[in-house]
């Protein structure tokens, strides 16, 4: 019996199968450096068998393909493994069919575009192997980053509804207020979770409006005054400038900033922020007494998913991507972003961005 099998089916059979082949997970180094052994195996096989079938020039074909999927598999290791057992096989036993229409300097050639080829689509395949990778570690600590505020949400709604049942209305208010706290941080992470995305599919939306610095960063510093009331947060300096760009988005740069130094600095130390300017633009900097960050280290806070590794993970609130959306916003609006820090001493973040033309 003819199982009739409908056009649907097959795209839903298809997609399953394609998302199946891009969720690759890194495999054991046997599987990784197996499967271009066997491919090397199977198309020895297939060109020395059919010889007539397949054209000479099939072989650069064929092991163009078995250098794209090994490195798609395994990496850059098993891509570059590939690139050679290829490269190898080609010159000694593809090439030297046709000696006489091959001359021995236009075979190097060949192989070396070939050899060029093969590391070219090895480091691209390990490129992407690492962004999934740092995407799966995301993803695992965002969940893990609310499980906390939401655990601790539950717990205090159950502590406000026993509180309620005995009539004890003055401790309700400050649960709630922990209760507000932690629905904020998960706020937080929801609009940091959504921003990336944003980016990554190219829907980051603008307002641009024209608007004076000097409003944008007093009303960051005034907020962060409120919910940190412990900390000292200065302001210095002023600016009459005006911009011409989306405030939502350059307040939101401050927030993180500011956010980062309460976060990365003790409680008892205070965070100055500064504001500067002269005709062609303005420029703002937060500045702390915390950890600071290492040299090494200050090259890369900007990447997607980046955390110091002095930052213990897990003790510290943050996913990595705060830095990496702010200077997308900067860069979006013309400016630039940079960080100045001595570990153990404290940092500084400044951007800047040029002033409108009125
Ligand atoms: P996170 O949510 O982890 O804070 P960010 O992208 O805002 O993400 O920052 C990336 C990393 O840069 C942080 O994990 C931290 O290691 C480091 N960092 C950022 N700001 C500071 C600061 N003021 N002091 C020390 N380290 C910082």
């Amino acid at each position: 019996m003819i199982i009739p099998v409908s056009m649907e089916e097959m795209w839903d059979t298809t997609k399953v199968l394609l998302t199946q082949l891009t969720h690759f997970k890194r495999r054991n180094r046997i599987k990784r450096y197996g499967l271009p052994i066997i491919l090397i195996c199977i198309i020895f096989l297939i060109k020395h068998f059919s010889h007539g079938l397949l054209g000479d020039n099939s072989a650069f074909l064929l092991v163009s393909f078995i250098v794209a999927a090994s490195s798609w598999y395994g990496g850059l290791g098993p891509g570059i493994f590939a690139t050679f057992l290829s490269a190898i096989l080609t010159y000694f036993v593809f090439l030297q069919v046709d000696a006489k229409t091959h001359p021995f300097i236009g075979d190097i050639t060949v192989i070396v575009i070939f050899i060029f080829e093969g590391l070219m689509i090895s480091i691209a395949s390990e490129a992407r192997h690492q962004v999934e990778d740092q995407k799966d570690e995301f993803i695992a600590f965002i969940a893990h980053e609310l499980k906390n505020p939401l655990a601790a949400i539950k717990g205090f709604s159950g502590l406000i509804l026993k509180i309620a049942e005995r009539n004890q209305f003055d401790r309700i208010e400050h649960y709630s207020q922990r209760i507000s706290t932690q629905s904020d941080k998960i706020l937080e992470l929801i609009n940091d979770l959504l921003d990336i995305t944003r980016i990554e599919i190219g829907k980051f939306s603008y307002v641009h409006t024209f608007f004076p610095m000097q409003d944008i960063v007093s009303e960051v510093v005034l907020h962060q005054r409120i919910i940190a009331q412990n900390r000292t947060i200065e302001l210095r300096g002023k600016s009459k400038s005006l911009l011409y760009g989306d405030k939502y988005r350059i307040g939101q740069v401050i927030t993180n900033l500011l956010t980062n130094a309460l976060k990365y600095s003790p409680e008892t130390k205070k965070i100055i922020v500064r504001m500067t300017e002269n005709k062609k633009a303005v420029f703002v900097s937060v500045q702390d007494y915390g950890l600071g960050i290492t040299s090494k280290e200050q090259r890369k806070i900007f990447d997607r998913y980046y955390r110091a590794r002095s930052i213990e993970k897990g003790k510290s609130e943050g996913v990595g991507i705060g830095l990496f959306i702010s200077q997308q916003i900067i860069h979006h609006h013309k400016g630039s972003i940079w960080v100045k820090s001595t570990e153990g001493k404290g940092s500084t973040f400044y951007f800047m961005l040029p002033v409108a033309k009125s």
